[in-house]
This record gives structure tokens, C-alpha cells and sequence, in this order.
């Protein structure tokens, strides 16, 4: 199985930088979408199949928490797993996410701790190398 993969983040850089630690943690890709902020996140969600939402969390038109609320209250999107990837986040702001069926990474992290939480989330089991 491999993954169909939405990442929300303002920044062209980081978008490429996670993709890159997606790709050193050899998590299974099938597709990779992107979105520039929480509004083009849900216009992506509505036209594809996505497996997993990558998500920052300040971003311009609508931030990360408010696109996840929008997810859950979509019942088609409600199990969807969110993971958000921040260098900011507050305690509380980190517990609001969590309520809200987020996880929360906070960067930099090593490949192995995202391939670890992309595991869990999702099911997959990481590819052993033959
Ligand atoms: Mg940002």
C-alpha cells in the first residue's frame, strides 16, 4: 500500500523539505499533493483521495486549525489522519489540535519520528529494503 499525501504549508521551501524527509524516512508514496493554505488544503481534499493531511498551522486565508475543523465536520473526512508539523505551537494550542484529532510534530524532527507517526496514523508498515 502506498499513500496518497496532502501538505498544507505556506512556504514552497518547506513543502520541498518535507517531501525530501518523507522520502529519506521511505515512506511509501503514491501521491503527493500540495496547498498553499488551509482553503486550497480543502479544495484539494474535495477532488482527490488523500490518505494523510500534512499540515502547518499559520498560514494566510485560512490557518491549519481552521481547515482542521472544517475537515472533521465533514463526515466523509472525520477519520481522515492530520498530523501538523510546526516549529511554533503552545501548549494549549498543541492540546486545542489534539482535541481536534490532530497529532503534532514539532520541527526539525529526524526521519525516523515521522515515519513513525505516518505508520501509526495510517496503518502502513514501513518497507523493508530486499
Ligand atoms: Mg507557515
Amino acid at each position: 500500500m502506498s499513500l496518497n499525501i496532502l501538505i498544507v504549508d505556506d512556504s514552497t521551501v518547506v513543502r520541498m523539505s518535507i517531501i525530501r524527509v518523507l522520502k529519506i524516512a521511505e515512506i511509501p508514496l503514491d501521491n503527493v499533493f500540495q496547498a498553499a493554505n488551509g482553503q486550497e488544503g480543502l479544495d484539494v481534499l474535495e477532488d482527490n483521495w488523500i490518505d494523510m493531511v500534512l499540515a502547518d498551522i499559520n498560514m494566510p486565508v485560512m490557518n491549519g486549525e481552521e481547515m482542521i475543523e472544517k475537515i472533521r465536520a465533514n463526515p466523509m473526512w472525520k477519520d481522515m489522519p492530520i498530523l501538523v508539523i510546526s516549529t511554533e505551537g503552545s501548549k494549549t494550542r498543541i492540546e486545542r489540535l489534539e482535541q481536534k484529532g490532530a497529532k503534532f510534530i514539532h520541527k526539525p524532527f529526524p526521519p525516523e519520528t515521522i515515519r513513525e507517526v505516518i505508520c501509526e496514523m495510517t496503518g502502513i508498515k514501513h518497507e523493508q529494503q530486499v
